[in-house]
């Protein structure tokens, strides 16, 4: 009996041990997998980059291009091993692997529609099709967004299902073909919009949570900054002496115009040729002066001035043509309507700053993504009324987290301000008023703390040694196309368990000589496959 008992002890024994040293090395055994199958993913990203897939013009389904790329990125799961679905249109598909009967999902979430390949010229590295090598880089349209990612996370399955690692949970690997869409034609994010509508009736299955591999870098976002808008439709009074014909400035509310063109008109040429003379001068004193062009022509005079362009949510890395113009405006005519409004304008969103001070919103900085940005995008003459929009992006309160030593407004708060400093300014604000804020509410957030965050980020560390704090962002990421997504009737929203992640080692989104380095490429996978093996819930 007693041998017995000694013996099984040890059988015991000998099992915690195998049990252990397995679970010491789980991780080795998915690194070693997909080491082994660097060449084959290498490959395959070539084959999809070769395979051209953006969308143009349809406003429902995707263009020929992006079906057979998704037609052929299945295929390739199949082979995998992975169980397969595909929309009958061709919005989405999947691939999964893990235990059929697991109650619960793990989604990832990259696209396979790339945006167009732009100026051909500027692609001076290789081809945006050819997917050439130069320098241990993958060259070519999708590389990095979001044909790299997405292939990295079929691999990275790929080793989870060879090394024969048990899940609790299954991983859904979604892709979708309408991420980067065609610009107005409706198509942006309807590939999530069909999947969540799907769920809403019952035919398709919420994840428990998920992370989507395209926001070009490894730190995980946690909140996406969300805006304030200021909009102003402002009637001209007939002109004193001097009459604004025509302003035009910026190309959309997103962005820091980098042109902005007026017409004056004055009583006479000699009146013209004056009040050029007086715009130069003053314009001789800032420091953009050589961006401004002032011409007289017959009565009229003309004010070009150029800027940087940026995004709305990176505004101070642009300057706007738009605030310098209403400020040259302001020189120009200040006993005008016109001339009165650009004053006031120019002085509360101010030239080349983009940082709310005179909003009295001015917060943080872009060192931890947690400053407020400014951006008047559009200004314009129209029938007689000055147009004018402001973008304003913020964090709100929930950046205390990254930044503890500063309380972060609002929106609510820094609507409030926004209001009082145009009231300040004597503008008439209010829903049908000249001045109308709207906008003000949360940023899409995901806690610090949620299990998604902390797994993506022990994922992170246990390859590279390294910890990455979660980042704050301008927003748009593809993670928010969930944020209206709720999982049941009471409004629980699942939109807070996507996480924007992406993959590091690329270049060049949505530009020329667009890359992704393969070293990058095989370290993302690691990382990949160790989030999804920790979420999948490996049985260790
Ligand atoms: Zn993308």
């Amino acid at each position: 009996m007693k041998a017995v008992r000694v013996l099984l002890v040890a059988a015991v024994m000998a099992l915690c041990g195998a049990s252990v040293l397995f679970a010491a090395s789980w991780e080795a055994e998915l690194d070693r997998r997909i080491a082994g199958d660097a060449d084959a993913m290498v490959g395959t990203v070539q084959e999809l980059v070769r395979m051209k897939s953006y969308n143009h013009g349809s406003p429902v389904t995707p263009a020929e291009d992006v079906k057979k790329v998704l037609d052929r990125t299945l295929e390739i799961g199949e082979q995998m091993g992975f169980r397969v679905y595909k929309h009958p249109e061709y919005r989405f598909g999947y691939v999964e692997f893990g235990p059929e009967d697991a109650p619960e999902m793990i989604m990832s979430l990259a696209h396979l529609d790339t945006v167009p390949e732009g100026n051909l010229d500027l692609w001076t590295l290789g081809g945006p099709f050819e997917a050439k090598i130069v320098d241990g880089k993958i060259i070519g349209r999708g590389t990095w967004d979001d044909k790299g990612p997405a292939v990295a996370s079929m691999y990275a399955l790929k080793a989870i299902n060879d090394a024969g690692l048990k899940l609790t949970r299954r991983v859904r690997l979604f892709f979708g073909t309408s991420e980067d869409g065609s610009g107005d034609d409706g198509l942006g994010w309807s590939c999530v919009e069909e999947y969540a509508k799907m769920c809403k009736e019952g035919a398709e299955e919420w994840p428990a949570m998920g992370f989507s591999p395209d926001s070009g870098s490894f730190a995980v976002t946690y909140i996406e900054k969300t805006g304030v808008n200021v909009e102003g439709k402002l009637p001209l009074e007939a002109p004193v002496s001097v009459a604004l014909v025509s302003l035009k400035g910026g190309s959309a509310r997103n962005a820091v115009s980098d042109q902005c063109n007026a017409v004056l008109e004055a009583a006479d040429e000699a009146a013209a040729s004056a009040l050029a003379e007086s715009l130069l001068e003053a314009a001789a004193g800032q420091p953009w002066k050589d961006d401004v062009k002032i011409r007289a022509e017959g009565k009229n005079v003309h004010i070009d001035v150029i800027g940087v362009a940026a995004h709305s949510g990176e505004a101070w890395k642009g300057r706007s043509a738009n605030v310098r113009t209403l400020w040259l405006l302001s020189k120009a005519g200040p006993e005008e309507s016109w001339g009165k409004y650009a004053e006031r304008l120019a002085s509360l969103i101010e030239v080349d700053t983009a940082d709310g001070e005179a909003l009295g919103i001015k917060q943080g900085n872009y060192e931890d993504d947690d400053n407020i940005t400014v951006n008047m995008g559009l200004v314009g003459l129209k029938d007689g009324i000055l147009g004018f929009h402001v973008n304003i992006r913020y964090p709100d309160s929930g950046a205390d987290l990254k930044v503890p030593d500063v309380k972060h407004y609002t929106g609510q708060q820094i609507k409030d301000r926004v209001v009082l400093a145009f009231e300040g300014k004597g503008f008439q604000v209010g829903d049908d008023k000249e001045v109308k804020v709207t906008g003000g509410g949360k940023p899409y957030t995901i806690p610090w703390d949620s299990e998604i965050v902390v797994a993506l980020r022990e994922a992170y560390r246990g390859v590279t040694g390294k910890d990455l704090e979660p980042i704050i962002t301008y927003g748009g990421t593809y993670a928010s196309a969930w944020s209206k997504e709720p999982v049941d009737d009471k409004g629980t929203l699942f939109g807070y368990r996507m996480a924007a992640w992406g993959i590091d080692g690329g270049t060049g989104m949505h530009e020329p000589n667009e890359s992704l380095s393969v070293n990058g490429l095989i370290e993302g996978t690691k990382i990949l496959a160790r989030a999804m093996a920790v979420l999948g819930g490996v049985e260790e």
